[in-house]
């Protein structure tokens, strides 16, 4: 059953038109749980702070073998001036759907209304619209509120849109497919003085650049060659005069692992190598580590399910079944170490060619850029796809 697209590319261009934050979503949550409500879904409301929870009973629910099954899409929005020259372009200054989420929640709305009306299905049906997964931490949030307690889920799924793969491809990985994202904050304290005696100060200035050179030998002496592993200093500070040694340095990190046991290791060895480095340069380091996004994990049985699925409703030849892993990170990771199942990346469009006649699709625009806008025509596949995995997981 293929849904009913053309209202919802309206209102997937009614939410671009009003986004909205990291838990700051109450446009679109009270516009996601009013349709829910009125296609004859369970709806609760204000899961940890704006999330909506749909769900839909069919036949026994306590049956022996009666499955659960969680779909989730996610709904904030980013802190970019739009410059898409879209007609349904943000309302908001400062504010856009620059990752799609928009279209994440359209395409599982069409799926949802398909689901209440024609679905053929037994077993429990949960859908889950998330808040704040640009950095907020929502999916975290939903869970401490009791998300997966109040709505057990026995696999759950969830997609993203991803500019650069043909408009609608479908992109499958089992296993670890996007990485964690931790982050740490260093203040080196030294002891200030004049530029001109530096035998009578302990310079910071040095010590931070001493350190930056030797975090560089993290990734490429203690990580396992053929593992991924990422080590930014993306911010140091320090300093306002020639001749002054100021009394303190701070750098900002962005530390990431495509695997559990490398993210623990680069949290060890950083730690060590900055105080190692400290003290033989006689100042002091204080590291405050920010645990942020788990590595995301497909399980593999799911993903299988998912992989076939895809076949089904598009054929192999718009399907990937076996993509690559990205270096981003994305906190249904977090969902995903309570519950199996499995993260596809589903095409946005790739750039027009050279020489091509085809206009410029906005699509084609990697996500957070100020030009990116969600290809509509993924509402369709998305949703008939989402349609398809409920069915045949509730079967
Ligand atoms: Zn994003
Ligand atoms: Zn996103």
């Amino acid at each position: 059953m293929t849904p009913r697209v053309g209202e919802f590319i309206a209102l997937r261009r009614d939410i671009h038109q009003h986004p909205e934050l990291a838990f700051d979503e109450h446009r679109t949550a009270a516009l996601v749980a009013e349709r829910l409500q009125a296609w004859g879904y369970a709806v609760e409301r204000g899961v940890g702070g704006t999330g909506v929870v749909g769900t839909l009973v069919r036949g026994d629910a306590c049956a022996p073998g009666a499955k659960r099954l969680g779909l989730r899409a996610d709904m904030d929005a980013l802190p970019i001036q739009e410059a898409s020259g879209v007609a349904w372009a943000s309302a908001r200054p400062g504010l856009m759907h620059a990752c799609g989420h928009d279209g994440h929640t359209a395409m599982l709305l069409a799926a949802a209304r398909t689901l209440a009306e024609h679905g053929r299905f037994t077993g429990t049906l949960n859908l889950i619209f998330q808040p704040a997964e640009e950095g907020g931490g929502g999916a975290l949030r939903m869970m401490a509120d009791g998300l997966f307690e109040r709505h057990p889920c026995d696999a759950i799924f969830a997609m993203h849109n991803m500019p650069g793969v043909p408009q609608g491809r479908l992109v499958f990985r089992d296993g670890p497919a996007m990485a964690s994202s931790d982050y740490a904050s260093v203040t080196i304290e030294g002891q200030g003085g004049h530029g001109a005696m530096p035998h009578r100060a302990a310079d910071p200035i040095v010590a931070a650049a001493s350190i930056v050179m030797a975090l560089q030998t993290v990734v490429s002496r203690n990580v396992d060659p053929l593992q991924m592993a990422v080590v930014t200093v993306g911010a140091i500070h320090a300093g306002q005069a020639n001749n002054v040694i100021p009394a303190r340095a701070t750098l900002e990190l962005s530390v990431r692992a495509l695997d559990r046991e490398v993210r623990v290791l680069l949290e060890r060895r950083i730690k060590a190598l900055i105080a190692a480095q400290a003290e033989s340069l006689g100042v002091t380091a204080r590291i405050d580590w920010r645990p942020g996004y788990a590595v995301l994990v497909n399980a593999k049985a799911e993903t299988d399910f998912a992989r076939q699925v895809g076949l089904d409703l598009v054929g192999a030849e718009q399907v990937t079944l076996d993509g690559p892993a990205l270096s981003g990170s994305e906190d249904f990771a977090f969902m995903l170490e309570q519950v199996a199942g499995s993260y596809l990346l589903i095409g946005n469009g790739v750039p027009a060619g050279a020489g091509s006649s085809d206009e410029p699709r906005p699509g084609a625009c990697m996500v957070h850029n100020p030009g990116y806008d969600f290809d509509d025509a993924n509402i369709a596949i998305g949703s008939a796809y989402w349609v398809a995995l409920a069915e045949r997981f509730l079967a």
